[in-house]
């Protein structure tokens, strides 16, 4: 797991020595904190400078311009005020999802709250080997994109979508993995019915793909004594996304979360978007251990990393190959807002809410931030719905 490059390990030696000093243990060095780290903790580590992973631009900003504070103490006070807000914010969105969750599992019938996020993809390109060699170098290597999903509190809770890269990675892509999953979450538990790839193989590529999938059968959780059926849909769902314009924050994606509501698959939908650099949540920590995994062992073809990734944990990772990506943009085309009309300025808000008003007509509102108290968005507004 990533953390935040603010994030220093010697600043926890204080609160680490309240803790030990509460509970009349010795206290800890520096020397024998790095010590615990690499033998007990090695999959946390702080992003470091120049490495591949998003970086939060504003925590930089505010701290190189707190470095370099002209004036002495009082600019640099004013810097560090500004990055404690900001990090207070951050923190109040983690809560926000965490509260959230916990609902989701607590109140399954009343809402579903799904994490939604991609793998760095040079990570799982196929086929996987943890010691390399000129000759297996000069294969090539499939790439595949790995997107994880964990809906909380409902069916088999845990769903990784594998795709090759023959489909762009745009709002499609999202629509076609989050509706997958919306039909799983509706369909009888894996774990329950045993049937892993129903209706996939649907090319001769993709059943060669598959060869060897039905050795991920044995990593489903015990079956239950009582065959466990299918459930609703709960009528609120919670996403909680990438801050990703491209891919998961556009107007395709919002008019596919619109249409949800419009055909009373759910009765409101509320997106909330990570900050970049901030998110550190489940889902993030899933990847880091499963990629830690993966430089260790062998996975010379696609279901055998998909084996790895449900084998991994207590809860196995439900896989699914991505086959098909419809074209969504095409289908709404004619009925999304175009031209005067356009939909402008929702690339700002951290949380948008849709649901339908008393007429029936679908709606739109947004906060600037979650710790905002009034939804957003009626005329004049700001954002055009
Ligand atoms: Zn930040």
């Amino acid at each position: 797991m990533i953390l935040l490059a603010t994030f220093q390990w010697k600043d926890q030696i204080p609160k680490i020595n309240e803790v030990n000093t509460a509970f009349g243990l010795r206290e800890v060095s520096s020397s024998n904190l790095s010590k615990i780290r690499a033998s007990r903790f090695p999959e946390f580590d702080v992003k470091r400078p120049g490495d591949n992973f998003a970086r939060c631009g504003t925590c930089d900003k505010y701290k190189e311009l707190r470095k370099d504070a002209i004036g002495g103490f009082e600019q640099a006070m004013k810097w560090t005020r500004k990055l404690e807000k900001h990090l207070g914010i951050a923190r109040a969105h983690r809560e926000y999802y965490y509260a959230k969750r916990y609902y989701s599992q607590t109140y399954p019938d009343e809402c579903v709250t799904i994490m939604h996020d991609k793998m760095d993809h040079a990570k799982t390109a196929s086929p996987i080997f943890s010691h390399k060699n000129k000759e297996l170098d000069a294969l090539v290597k499939l790439p595949v994109s790995v997107t994880g999903m964990i809906a909380h509190g409902h069916s088999d809770v845990r769903y990784a979508h594998y795709g090759l890269d023959i489909f762009p990675h745009d709002s499609n892509y999202t629509i076609e993995s989050m509706t997958k999953l919306l039909r799983d979450l509706e369909e009888p538990p894996k774990s329950s019915f045993r049937e892993l790839f129903l209706g996939s193989g649907s090319t001769a590529l993709f059943r060669s793909i598959l060869k060897g999938a039905e050795m991920c059968k044995t990593s489903l959780d015990p079956q239950p004594e009582r065959l466990v059926g299918a459930t609703p849909l709960p009528p609120i769902l919670n996403v909680q996304m990438d801050n990703a314009i491209g891919e998961d924050k556009n107007r395709y994606i919002f008019a596919f979360w619109s249409l949800l509501v419009a055909k009373r698959i759910f009765r409101e939908v509320y997106v909330n978007f990570m900050i970049v650099g901030h998110t550190h949540d489940d889902i993030d920590a899933l990847f880091g251990r499963w990629s830690m995994l993966l430089k260790k062992e062998n996975f010379p073809t696609i279901p055998a990393l998909m084996k790895s990734f449900m084998d991994m944990e207590s809860i196995p990772t439900i896989p699914h190959l991505i086959e098909e990506v419809p074209d969504f943009k095409i289908f709404i085309l004619g009925s999304i807002l175009d031209k005067s009309e356009v939909l402008i300025g929702h690339t700002k808000p951290q949380q948008v809410k849709f649901y339908l008003d008393a007429t029936g007509c679908p709606k739109m509102k947004y906060k600037l931030f979650c710790t905002d108290v009034e939804w957003l968005g009626e005329k004049g507004a700001g954002i055009k719905i």
